[in-house]
């Protein structure tokens, strides 16, 4: 049986994206692999809302994107403020640690925002180097207001450095590089692109490439420097893409832009509103107060256990994910995102009814399918 995986990433792709990937490998810097990448980095652009950005697709997953991130804008004397709403916002205080940035943080509680009068206050208080949001924190389900965001620092600090990170949001919820003044956006491909992990898109702004050329960057791979060459022309080497990647990349941007943007992030709305409804009316309760279109993140209702429970969704062939950090073992989380469609998810919410039920929670499945086609 083939499983329905509904993790928030990696996320199921689809066949001819699958066919793709499993074309004969080609040279990495012939005219054919060139053209691709040129192609590619188009729909990048246009995925991120830019015409002034430089785009980049680097083999290596979303973390690296982070670090990319990093390591091109902080240099030695640089510093750090993360907002946080949840695990991953983490990962970019962990990540600036590691190499030795003096970091600052302001985190919310799971579900809720950071403290946007705070964030103010912060800023007046002390000046930073660069600033990172998490859009869509795959732990909690939250998606952040990029935008209010955007216009506080706009106001407050204006030389300070943006850094958003779109792993859990690009291509499931509109980003504007340009409008909302990112400095550097980052993803991956396995969420909402809806392509095998591994590959990593980014774009960078003037000012952020500016500052990249100020600084010495803690590193060799990840260095823009190194790259840019290769993304202004895909027949110079600095060191070898994931070519097969590259091409199940390419599909998938293709099948995205053919169905069109707009189209693509209504169907994103339309299945998180169905899988909301259906969860309600099992009585569970959703973590984030302004959900993400990507995934969603619910409470169990009192007795259940989480291992017992997605055992038995696994065994009726949906796989989901358990909840992280402080909200570990205490709900679960589901992807709406990338190729998923709606009948497989009537299957998934139809199977979550199922299992409750076989787990002691009174269900009345009818209403739960019904909430889920309403
Ligand atoms: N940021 C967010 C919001 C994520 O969800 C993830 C992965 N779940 C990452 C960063 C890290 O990406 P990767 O696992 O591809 O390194």
């Amino acid at each position: 049986m083939q499983e329905l995986l509904l993790i928030p990433g990696p996320t199921p792709v689809s066949d001819d994206v699958l066919d793709a990937m499993s074309k004969p490998v080609i040279s990495h810097t012939s005219v054919e692999f060139a053209n691709l990448l040129k192609e590619t980095l188009s729909y990048v652009k246009d995925l991120f809302g830019t015409k002034n950005g430089f785009p980049f697709v680097i083999t290596g997953s979303g973390t690296l994107g982070m670090e990319m991130a990093i390591t091109n804008i902080l240099g030695e004397k640089d510093n750090l403020l993360v907002l946080s709403h949840g695990y991953f916002g983490d990962r970019f205080e962990e990540l600036a640690k590691h190499l030795g940035i003096e970091v600052d943080k302001i985190k919310a509680n799971p579900g809720e925002h950071v403290d946007l009068e705070l964030l103010r206050k912060t800023l007046k208080e002390k000046h930073y180097t660069a600033v990172t949001l998490t859009h869509v924190d795959t732990s909690t389900g939250v998606l952040a207001d990029v935008e209010t965001v955007s216009k506080i620092l706009q106001e407050v600090s204006p030389e300070t450095l943006f850094i958003v990170d779109g792993v859990c949001a690009t291509g499931g919820v509109k980003e504007e590089f340009d409008n909302w003044k990112i400095d550097v956006i980052l993803t991956g491909s396995q969420k909402a692109l809806a392509t095998p992990p591994g590959l990593t898109l980014l774009t960078f702004s003037k000012r952020a490439i500016e500052k990249r050329n100020s600084i010495k960057p803690r590193t060799y791979y990840g260095d823009i420097l190194k790259w840019i060459p290769v993304m202004e022309d895909g027949t110079k080497y600095f060191a070898t893409p994931s070519v097969n990647l590259f091409f199940s990349l390419h599909q998938s941007l293709k099948d995205i832009f053919d169905m069109g943007l707009e189209n693509y992030f209504k169907k994103h709305e339309d299945l998180a509103r169905r899988v909301r409804n259906a969860m309600n009316e099992l009585g569970l309760k959703l973590v984030a107060k302004r959900p993400a279109p990507t995934l969603s993140v619910f409470l169990y209702p009192e007795g259940i256990d989480d291992k017992t429970f997605r055992g038995r969704l696994k065994d009726h062939g949906v796989v989901i994910a358990n909840t992280l950090a402080e909200l570990y073992g205490k709900g679960f989380r589901i992807g709406h995102m990338g190729s998923i469609t709606k009948d497989e998810l009537l299957v998934a919410v139809s199977k979550i009814a199922e299992t409750f039920e076989e787990l002691g929670v009174k269900v009345s499945k009818g209403n739960v399918i019904n909430a889920f086609l309403s």
